[in-house]
């Protein structure tokens, strides 16, 4: 019973793409998702706050509870919550990771964007 991670957008669009490309491409049986909308804004500019406190928050419970070791972070276009052009939004999703690397330094890490096909490429 193997589990990753995807801090992902709460959109409904991108749920079903993100969750099938991890379990294909990682063999993992389940994806735990942390949703919000723009995360990866939260997640590059905030380093403080109680957005990102409860994202790391939901980061610890699915890697100590469910033993995930791989954490992805994904963008996407036509984002509500983070509306900033694909280019910004690649940017944000590497810093956020970068982020996320000093606090959990014995994972590993995987950046995601999401097209206008709702289509995921790695970063
Ligand atoms: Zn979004």
């Amino acid at each position: 019973m193997a589990f990753c991670t995807v801090v992902n957008c709460m959109d409904g669009r991108v749920q079903l793409p993100v969750i099938k490309y991890l379990m294909d491409h990682l063999g993992v049986d389940y994806v735990d998702s942390i949703t919000d909308p723009g995360p990866i804004r939260i997640l590059s500019e905030e380093k403080k706050g109680t957005a990102f406190a409860s994202i790391i928050n939901r980061i610890k419970i699915s890697t100590e509870k469910h033993g995930s070791r791989v954490i992805a972070v994904a963008g996407h276009h036509d984002c509500a919550g983070n509306p900033m052009p694909e280019k910004v939004q690649k940017e944000q999703t590497l810093k956020a990771i970068q982020h996320l690397k000093e606090l959990f330094p014995g994972l590993k890490f995987i950046g995601l964007w999401v097209d206008e096909e709702w289509k995921v490429h790695p970063l």
